[in-house]
């Protein structure tokens, strides 16, 4: 573990976090740049040693910012992008535009114009109309993926679940739209068919979805001869946001999936392809932190005990969006009782909320630090200007200490497009 207590004051690989409170402010996203870094290394590790040939591309929307894209270049990682601001935002950091991916279930006119004009190397079809709207906008032949759907139903929040048949993303392999579209771009001018695309839905456990996807794919393929030089599989790769919360195995269910990759292959008599995986959240969720500041704390007798800290939903979206549940500790242990308490937001709404019955300690004060765990994925990417709020800081900490790389908004900012 690289976040822990030393000397009662949880610090990221050995530097506390009350003096980066103190020096950046709160409410503050500190990384752990290391743990990122090895996040990045153990799936290149995992696939590398199956001897596949592979790529991985980091799903920007997790969270993105120019020095998080370097970062990524400097491990080897690909990148997928959603959105025009996306690809703007890696094309500013220097990564190569042949190494990324666009996806989206509505990509407009005016993005596919701009990811051909950077030079971007894939784009993932999402429709059928898009075949028509990315051949008639490409100057020069395009590679593509056709986005899929396998039907596969997953146990996860309603939210995030994406691959099942009924869904905005993708085609169904079940009811011939798939294969229309396979056909589309294969008769299109500027369209090259490189294989396709799937992804399951997010913070998945084990491997036996992507089991299942593999084999409704394969068969698919194979019934509608259809051969692939690509098979991207998407991400969905869980984390540990709570004791009770499963980690994706990573080590062992790829060793799985593979196994199945390649005795598919055999059993059909098809090429093994290019795999391509796009993991977001298990890159860079545990890697991140927030620290906030305690203000008011109210009691109310015989109720509840409520805690506000110094940011809430335009900072934390994921507890008032799908009840997602996190873990709360002090940055200065103090050895009180732990106490029942709601650890609140300070935005004018009732579902602003950090937790509920936490068990934090009884005598926390205005003043003191707080710090939400694995808070690196969907959070800052999410983050608005709800109430004015100003979006926080970003702090990379590695062993040499903290570096802002990306600064805190100012107030100026915030009204910086209103006419005066
Ligand atoms: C969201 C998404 C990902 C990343 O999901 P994580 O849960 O963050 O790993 C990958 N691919 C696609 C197409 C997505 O929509």
């Amino acid at each position: 573990m690289t976040l822990e207590y030393v000397n009662d004051e949880l610090s990221i690989n050995g530097h506390g976090l009350s003096n980066i409170a103190k020096e950046h402010g709160t409410p503050l996203f500190v990384y752990d740049e290391n743990k990122i870094r090895n996040q990045c290394r153990k799936y290149h590790n995992v696939l590398k040693n199956a001897g596949l040939d592979y790529s991985i591309s980091y799903a920007s929307k997790a969270f993105t910012s120019v020095q998080m894209v370097k970062l990524l270049q400097e491990e080897n990682m690909k990148l997928d992008v959603v959105s025009q601001g996306e690809l703007f935002t890696a094309v500013k950091a220097g990564f190569d535009a042949k190494d990324i991916h666009f996806h989206g279930n509505n990509k407009t006119q005016e993005e596919v114009k701009y990811a051909l004009e950077a030079g971007i190397g894939l784009i993932v079809v999402d429709a059928l109309d898009e075949v028509e709207l990315i051949d008639s906008i490409a100057t020069a032949d395009i590679d593509v993926l056709l986005r899929i759907n396998p039907g596969v139903d997953v146990d996860t929040h309603e939210f995030i679940q994406t691959g099942q048949e009924d869904s905005k993303f993708g085609l169904s392999i079940h009811n011939g739209s798939a294969l229309k579209a396979v056909n589309a771009i294969k008769e299109s001018k500027h369209l090259k068919f490189k294989g396709v695309h799937y992804h399951l839905g997010s913070q998945l456990d084990a491997e036996a979805p992507f089991i299942n996807a593999l084999e409704s794919v394969y068969k698919w393929l194979s019934d509608e001869s259809i051969e692939i030089e690509v098979l991207n599989m998407g991400g969905g790769y869980g984390v540990k946001y709570i004791e009770s919360d499963l980690r994706f195995p990573v080590e062992s269910a790829f060793k799985n999936i593979i196994d199945r990759l390649n005795s598919l292959s055999r059993a059909y008599d098809m090429q093994i392809p290019h795999v391509m995986i796009e993991p977001g959240r298990s890159i860079v969720a545990e890697a991140g932190t927030t620290i906030y500041e305690v203000g008011v704390i109210k009691d109310i007798p015989g109720l509840s005990k409520y805690v506000s800290i110094d940011g809430g939903m335009s900072d934390h979206l994921r507890t008032p969006l799908y009840d997602a549940e996190y873990e709360v500790v002090p940055v200065n242990k103090t050895y009180s009782d732990n106490v029942n308490t709601h650890v609140v937001g300070k935005l004018c709404e009732s579902g602003d909320i950090i937790g509920k019955n936490l068990n934090v300690p009884g005598d926390l004060k205005r003043g003191d630090l707080l710090a939400v765990k694995t808070t690196g994925a969907y959070h800052y990417s999410m983050a608005s200007n709800y109430n004015q709020m100003r979006k926080p800081a970003v702090v990379f900490v590695n062993d040499e200490g903290a570096r802002t790389i990306i600064k805190r908004q100012t107030l100026e900012q915030i009204i910086e497009n209103d006419i005066l």
